[in-house]
């Protein structure tokens, strides 16, 4: 499945791949966006002073620099090859903006739901450096960046996050194959960041999403000119979904209440 083109922020162009069109949801995910230009018109304007609540937000970037400040104080600077699991619990208001001013920007924004009984749990990051997210290196010349869950023997750096989620970074040579483990129970899709290939005997290009049925393993195969791909899967809440805009909660009435907070100003810390 391909995503559709828009734009979000201050005009960032993107690819919605979940969130919009033809996938609102895959629960429990929310949404998931890839930037990737080298125009700088397409990204220099980045998501000025925003709101989140209950849910988490995972970028993973590629390439380009990313600055984040929130309302609390906190801020920091996503690298290339870096991650920032935020998990937005009760709230903050933050920005996201490229630091660079020309060059190629390139990356992932993942929305993850939380259960009721986490939607309004204090802010936390986790902010991971490039050289922080293990890798395995398996037969055959493929190469698996774990930052969420465990693959290959490697766990990622993420930890404490409710829907147990897997987010596996796996760049393949060409005309080889890798059977990743995805544990029962969970909603799990692969998404092509590059190069063709297959899984589970589906073709997927560059820029497509291959929901995966339910199972324990998935099957990739790279084509003639390798690939590289995600598998995320976490499990499913199950549970009613109200969302509008940066809110995502179980009913209209707590939608409502985050609406009033943020405009009295209680979503800053
Ligand atoms: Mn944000």
């Amino acid at each position: 499945m391909e995503g559709v083109r828009t734009s979000d922020g201050a005009g960032v162009r993107l690819t919605r791949i979940i969130g919009s069109g033809r996938m609102m949801e895959l629960d429990p995910f929310l949404l998931f966006d890839e930037f990737k230009s080298d125009n700088p018109d397409d990204y220099i304007g980045g998501f000025p002073d925003h709101p989140h609540r209950g849910f988490e937000t995972v970028t993973y970037l590629i390439a380009g620099v990313v600055d984040h400040a929130d309302s609390a104080g906190n801020s920091g600077t996503l690298q290339p090859g870096g991650a920032q699991w935020m998990t937005a619990g009760r709230g903050l208001v933050h920005s996201e903006l490229p630091k660079q001013k020309e060059g190629m920007l390139w990356g992932f924004q993942l929305w993850v739901n939380l259960p009721a009984d986490s939607k309004m749990v204090p802010p936390r990051y986790q902010d991971i450096p490039p050289e922080a997210i293990p890798h395995a290196r398996l037969p055959g010349g493929a190469v698996a960046r774990v930052l969420a869950g465990q693959a290959f023997g490697v766990t990622g750096p993420v930890q404490g996050i409710v829907t147990i989620p897997l987010y596996v970074d796996i760049s393949l040579p060409p005309d080889t194959s890798l059977s990743v483990p995805v544990e029962e129970g969970k909603s799990a899709f692969v998404y092509m960041i590059q190069g063709e290939g297959k899984a589970d005997g589906t073709t997927l290009t560059a820029g497509t999403l291959g929901q995966l049925s339910d199972g324990d393993i998935v099957k990739l195969a790279a084509g003639n000119s390798g690939c590289r791909v995600f598998v995320v899967a976490a499990r499913p809440l199950n549970q009613p979904v109200a969302r509008w805009g940066p809110f995502v909660m179980n009913t209209d009435e707590e939608i409502q209440q985050a609406i009033e907070d943020y405009r009295a100003g209680r979503i800053r810390d």
